[in-house]
């Protein structure tokens, strides 16, 4: 559990099993939601609830976000990995995959090439390997795609604090780190050896990035490795934490969930569209002003549907091997993804599917050039 609860898994576990129908409707009832509330909205019990919590997660929605879907991209630039991640094609021992890190050309030519289909909001992806993926090359590539772009956010290998506030002087200013499990044994588990396998430095990344001056603070768990409901509780803690730590940053919630593939890692405690569903809706009514995004790996119909009543921002056309965008078509070479995409669709059919549904879609929200 996340280390600052005074509630053990066991407890919580109690906690969701006494659940009751009122309970429920009384956190429903609620404007303003603590950490219980949002045990109450995703317990078993809430199930029969479903319609009024797409209800009042809706409002809540608009009222933060309005009729509005921001869309970004994610740029992988290097896929060499110094870490064990048992369910992960990049780790270190899995010899199937084909390393490669993109030069800060391949890095340019895949940026114009996603700037090209309108996106302005670009999130850099690296696996953890600091020889190559140093605070140094990631401050120049912010140097080199900031004119392009009018917010850069990072998911790479977690940095000090001095190196955040060098690469927020550079030009990033979000970030994302999944915790992956807040079960710390389990996290041992999936996580045997390699820089990634230090729990605690993992844990307190965004605390670090967020007094760096970090603006957006993503927050996440691997949904399929443990008991969803116990990371829930502890994702919904981590958040309480920073936004009390680090209140002039955002909280962004991510729900990232396996889907099985032939011959892939098989998640030992799978999560279904249903428990994603309840969760998000959950998350939005007790954290309604928080951002949350909505995996590639959830259907374009479930995507589809979850912005317009939780998630405000989602990915378009993405491509998540290094040099998916451009590198590779100039090369005819083949393209060897971390994970698999379920919405494989291009931007313009995205941007297509929320207009269709009433909604905008936006490019940029931010700008820090002005
Ligand atoms: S999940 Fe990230 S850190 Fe772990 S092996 Fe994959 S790329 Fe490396």
């Amino acid at each position: 559990m996340f280390p600052l609860l005074k509630y053990t898994a066991e407890e919580v576990d109690e906690y969701y099993a006494k659940v009751t129908p009122e309970m429920v409707k009384s956190s429903l009832a609620k404007d303003r939601h603590d950490w219980f509330d949002l045990l109450n909205l995703v317990s078993p019990a809430a199930y029969p609830f479903m319609d009024e919590m797409r209800r009042k997660a809706r409002l809540a929605r608009i009222k933060y976000y309005g009729k509005t879907v921001s869309v970004y991209a994610p740029l992988y630039i290097g896929n060499t990995c110094v870490n064990h991640c048992r369910y992960c094609d990049f780790r270190r021992e899995h010899t199937g995959t084909v390393r490669r890190n993109l030069t800060l050309d391949e890095i340019r030519l895949e940026a114009e090439a996603i700037r090209a289909s309108g996106i302005d909001n670009l999130l850099i992806v690296a696996g953890e390997d600091p020889k190559v993926n140093s605070v140094e090359h990631f401050c120049d590539v912010a140097r080199l795609l900031k004119p392009m772009f009018s917010n850069l956010s990072l998911e790479v290998a977690p940095q000090s604090e001095e190196g955040y506030r060098a690469m927020f002087e550079a030009g990033f200013e979000s970030l994302t780190c999944f915790q992956e499990t807040y079960d710390q044994e389990q996290y041992k588990y999936f996580h045997p050896a390699g820089p990634k396998s230090n729990y605690e430095w993992r844990l307190w990344t965004q605390l670090r990035a967020g007094k760096a001056g970090f603006r957006i603070l993503g927050c996440a768990f691997l949904l399929g490795l443990t008991p969803w409901r116990r990371e829930a509780a502890s994702l919904a803690a981590h958040a309480l934490y920073l936004m009390k730590e680090c209140y002039e940053s955002k909280v962004q919630f991510a729900f990232p969930r396996f889907c099985r593939v032939e011959g892939g890692f098989v998640p030992p405690c799978e999560v279904d569209e249903r428990d994603v569903d309840l969760m998000m809706l959950a998350f939005r009514i007790c954290f309604p002003q928080c951002c949350m995004t909505v995996s590639t790996r959830e259907a374009p119909k479930f995507r589809d549907y979850i912005v317009q009543v939780a998630a405000d921002n989602m990915s378009a056309g993405s491509r998540v091997t290094p040099g998916g965008y451009a590198v590779l078509e100039k090369e005819h070479a083949a393209d060897v993804a971390q994970f698999t995409l379920t919405d494989r669709r291009p931007p313009k059919e995205v941007y297509a599917a929320i207009k269709a549904n009433g909604q905008e879609v936006v490019f940029k929200n931010w700008d820090n050039r002005i």
